[in-house]
């Protein structure tokens, strides 16, 4: 998963879904029916004929939670009018457990189970909101953004049935999906799932098409994009896409690690109320949610989460341990190991811009920077396995460091093993051999997991994974970039053009607001910008959340000190009428200090240059 928030950095992991035991599902599959062609109240009908039940009563569960989403959304609180009936379609009786499960009893007659199951996209409550890409949307005639978690569930002990699903359509409607139809006509699609886990993993969409097709090493890959306002096109964002997975795949050595991939792209018309949006990975897709930015700003969002999520392929899809190899999608186990799901991916996602040139190393070092920065906003000596353990409940509010910290540790024990290795072996080889060693569908005890790979490299890997993951010992940063001849500054105080230093976020209206001026700078003063200050114009250039960015970097960034400004605001006035007011000065330059600077060391030796050309440069 990666969640951002609109303006503010911030980030899923999927799980594989295992294929070792179908061939014990005994008996007939479980036939799903959605049906996407008669919406009522913003719901659909979900019709289940079960497989036979050999039981006096059975459970059929939503679940509480998913792979990836690292929180608990309750799915079954979006079903309503559960019902269960015999072969002659006479009710049985069925007490709902709690907000996931039905227990429905004389089990052994069970024929069908029909109920309604709402969206989540529409939800108001704060309480049920769903991060949109492990959600579901309904819009009749329109879309249906189908993660089948939220339609779909199973009996207990059942999950490792085949499952029959079928989705009826409206006219025009086709289906994206990694799923291949076994049958298909204007009206209707059918898959054939093998398990449960399968199931969650597969995610569908259905609209009117806007689809683009591309083939990478092999690979064929599906993108398909559903834009409320038409205005992104999917041939577009599959050429924006094509250069990253290009590079991506020579990342892991020339082949992709999958032989299909499907883009589910959803972009909203208005911005949501949390301001968040991102994606869920799946094993041979992911989905997208996100909110109406101009097209360059879609394109450059898209192109950077979708490097994070294909590379979950890596892990935890191909290393995982039995936490996410056998989920339990009522008792969600957490893994102690989130520095490699999430942390390791991130890194990946990162580096492989500027081991294929697609970033400078400068600009790699700001990204770095960044993550030092969002960082320390978390407990630095909190255990990251424990915090990864607790991810869900006691340490929920950490959990967010699993994309910067971890995305450090990766970097960290890369520069380790090539320090180790005289450059020769870095985290990408260790990952290649953990995939030997392991695999899609054999896990790694959570417990086993830092002795294994001390075995597989160095013994002093064990003294580093003691320290800085299992232990309270904050990563030594000067000590790790001055290996690789990197100068790190905690703290750096320069000169520079800044917009106020002031704190902003977007409104409905897709307005700039300003939410805070609490750390406001002596120009932000000058200017005379006040809480509440809608940003109507720069210099006379009409300013929306699509262009701020643009205009303040052009205008004001970029400006030579002196240079005239004006910051037209929209402000309530003492009769309480929300008016123009034009602010004027002009551009000055502030003490800025940065925190966490990187910056090459100029008198860096032979060693540490070639160890930073190792680290950034190395092919697999
Ligand atoms: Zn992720």
């Amino acid at each position: 998963m990666k969640k951002s928030l609109f303006l503010l950095l911030a980030c899923c992991f999927y799980l594989a879904s295992s294929a070792t035991l179908r061939a014990a599902a005994p008996g007939k599959p479980y036939r799903f029916t959605l049906d996407l062609a008669n919406v009522k109240d913003d719901r659909i009908q979900v019709t289940l004929k079960t497989p036979k039940i050999k039981a006096a009563d059975i459970i059929y569960n939503m679940p509480k939670m998913v792979p990836g989403t690292y929180a608990v959304y309750n799915f079954g609180k979006f079903v309503s009018e559960f019902k269960a009936f015999d072969k002659k379609g006479r009710p049985l009786p069925v007490q709902q457990l709690d907000e996931n499960r039905w227990k429905i009893n004389k089990a052994k007659k069970l024929d069908h189970i029909t109920y309604w199951a709402d969206d989540t996209f529409d939800n108001t409550k704060k309480e049920d909101l769903v991060f949109e890409p492990g959600g579901t949307n309904i819009e009749a005639d329109k879309n249906f953004l189908l993660n089948t978690h939220g339609y779909i569930g199973y009996f207990d002990n059942l999950k490792r049935v085949p499952y029959e699903l079928t989705i009826t359509k409206p006219a025009g409607f086709y289906g994206s999906t990694p799923l291949k139809a076994v049958n298909t006509s204007a009206n209707g699609d059918t898959y054939r799932i093998d398990t449960y886990m399968e199931v969650v993993d597969s995610p569908l969409m259905y609209n009117v098409p806007d689809t683009a097709n591309l083939n990478i090493g092999g690979a064929q890959v599906l993108v398909s994009v559903y834009d409320e306002q038409k205005k992104i096109k999917a041939r577009d964002i599959a050429t924006n896409i094509q250069e990253t997975l290009t590079a991506q795949k020579d990342y892991l050595g020339g082949k992709l690690p999958v032989d299909k991939y499907a883009f589910l792209i959803y972009i909203d018309d208005a911005f949501n109320s949390t301001g968040s949006f991102g994606a869920l990975e799946h094993s041979n897709s992911s989905v997208y949610y996100l909110p109406p930015l101009a097209p360059a700003q879609i394109a450059g969002q898209i192109r950077n989460i979708a490097a994070h999520e294909f590379f979950h392929i890596v892990t935890p899809l191909s290393i995982h341990s039995e936490e996410i190899g056998d989920f339990d999608y009522i008792h969600p186990k957490m893994s102690q190991h989130l520095w490699l799901y999430e942390g390791v991916t991130e890194y990946f996602a990162t580096h492989v811009q500027v081991n294929q040139k697609l970033l400078s190393p400068e600009a790699y070092l700001e990204k770095l920077s960044s993550y030092i920065t969002y960082s320390k906003q978390y407990n630095d000596t909190l255990p990251f396995t424990r915090m990864s353990k607790g991810a869900l409940d006691v340490y929920a509010n950490q959990y967010g460091n699993v994309y910067q910290k971890g995305a450090l540790i990766g970097m960290a024990l890369d520069i380790r093993l090539r320090e180790l290795s005289d450059g020769k072996y870095g985290i990408r080889n260790l990952m290649a051999d953990l995939s030997k060693t392991y695999g899609k569908d054999k896990s790694f005890k959570d417990e086993e997991l830092f002795d294994k790979i001390t075995a597989l490299t160095y013994p002093e890997i064990k003294d580093f994974f003691a320290r800085y993951v299992a232990g309270s010992e904050p990563l030594p940063y000067t000590e790790i970039f001055n290996k690789v001849g990197v100068n790190y500054n905690a703290e750096l105080t320069e000169k520079k053009n800044t917009f106020g230093s002031i704190n902003i976020q977007p409104n409905k209206d897709g307005r700039i607001v300003i939410v805070g001026t609490d750390k406001m700078n002596d120009f932000g003063e000058k200017m005379g910008y006040r809480k509440g200050d809608i940003i109507m114009a720069i210099n006379g250039r009409n300013a929306t959340a699509q262009n701020l960015n643009q205009l303040v970097s052009q205008h004001l960034l970029n400006a030579p000190a002196g240079t005239n400004i004006a910051v037209t605001v929209a402000r309530f006035n003492n009769k309480g009428t929300l008016v123009n007011k034009v602010l004027t000065g002009q551009v000055m330059q502030v003490p800025v200090t940065a925190y966490h600077v990187l910056r090459p060391d100029a008198q860096a030796t032979e060693k540490q240059k070639q160890l930073f050309e190792a680290w950034l440069y190395s092919n697999l």
